[in-house]
């Protein structure tokens, strides 16, 4: 009870701040730029923006000093994290554009392929009876939805070699870092978000009606890709993702050792790996990374460069047969998915 009152709290003060920040920063910056509504509202503006900041702010002042007093690796190169730091910045900018030109068309035009399909309009979760009486129980059962098809999406796109081709951009970071959850191709952001989103509309939940836990989710996210040794302990761990297991998903594979399967793809929470057999707790550490030379290459690009290079994989692999049969793959000189035992490509 008290952690429900102390949600709605912040949920109203978090509001307030929405309010405020949209009539006082976001409606004049649109009225001068003379863009009017064509971005969408300023309301879902500020609420995106809000978030994307409140995030780095806590990731700046939390994740990032427990980096330097308590890191898991030890890094050669500084350098490499930073390109990172510009990736959350392009996100969360860019953020509200892809809720308005992508999801919502989306939204739109999926919910009405659902109802012909014969999914209630309202989404299945509002046909549990008197579901409406708990919200939080209905944001529970919602999540974890997400959450398992987070997980399997996760899992195909380690095994898919043309989604391999985007998400290895993810992977391609040596030193895993608190900002390295938004290294990400951008055309994987708007295929997961359209994924995702269906999750949404089947279930019938309104995200931005929860949004101190939607915070929450991507914090958890940033605090498992930080570099430091510390975790939940080994029964949260069971529960939650944490940085040391986030970690070992990002594994380097190492010719001098045994080789190891894929492991821990679960998003926040790692219950899923543990119920599909793919979870693993190895207290050794090893550095991160891909064994792929070409996908190991992104870091000597910049973000735009890394965006051009990580595409011209998923062409090579979407355009080909090979690209589509389930199979871990390399990437030749001219990006074409060449098929490799599985612990040489670093997934
Ligand atoms: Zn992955
Ligand atoms: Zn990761």
């Amino acid at each position: 009870m008290a952690t429900r009152s102390m949600l709605d709290v912040l949920a109203q003060w978090w509001w307030l701040a929405v309010d405020w920040f949209s009539a006082h920063a976001v409606a004049p910056a649109l009225a001068a730029l003379h863009l009017g509504n064509l971005l969408g509202d300023p309301q879902d503006i500020a609420f995106a923006l809000l978030t994307g900041f409140v995030q780095i702010a806590i990731v700046a002042c939390v994740f990032r000093p427990l980096e330097a007093f308590a890191p898991a690796d030890a890094w050669r190169d500084g350098k490499l994290t930073w390109v990172d730091l510009r990736f959350t910045f392009v996100l969360v900018v860019f953020s509200p554009l892809l809720a308005f030109l992508v999801l919502s068309p989306f939204a739109n035009l999926f919910g009405g392929m659902l109802d012909r399909l014969g999914v209630p309009a309202d989404g299945l979760l509002n046909h549990i009876p008197r579901i409406q009486e708990h919200p939080y129980l209905a944001f529970g059962i919602y999540y974890a939805a997400n959450d398992l098809a987070y997980y399997w999406m996760h899992r195909a796109q380690h095994a898919i070699p043309w989604w391999w081709a985007l998400h290895s951009m993810h992977h391609s970071q040596r030193q895993v870092n608190c900002w390295t959850n938004s290294r990400v191709s951008w055309l994987d952001v708007v295929i997961e978000s359209c994924l995702l989103a269906t999750v949404g509309l089947v279930m019938g939940v309104d995200v931005g009606q929860f949004a101190v836990l939607v915070l929450l989710t991507q914090l958890v996210q940033d605090l498992a890709h930080t570099n430091t040794r510390l975790g939940f302990g080994r029964y949260l761990d069971r529960l939650i993702v944490d940085p040391r297991f986030h970690r070992q998903h990002h594994w380097l594979p190492d010719p001098s050792q045994p080789p190891l399967p894929d492991c821990n793809f679960g998003q926040v929470l790692s219950i899923w790996d543990n119920l599909f057999g793919t979870a693993r707790y190895v207290r050794a550490t090893r550095a991160s990374g891909v064994g792929d030379a070409m996908i190991d290459a992104d870091n000597h690009h910049g973000m735009l460069a890394m965006q051009w290079f990580c595409l011209r994989r998923f062409v090579g692999a979407f355009t080909r047969r090979a690209g589509w049969k389930p199979q871990f793959v390399s990437f030749d000189g001219k990006y074409r998915p060449v098929p490799v035992p599985a612990d040489v490509d670093a997934s």
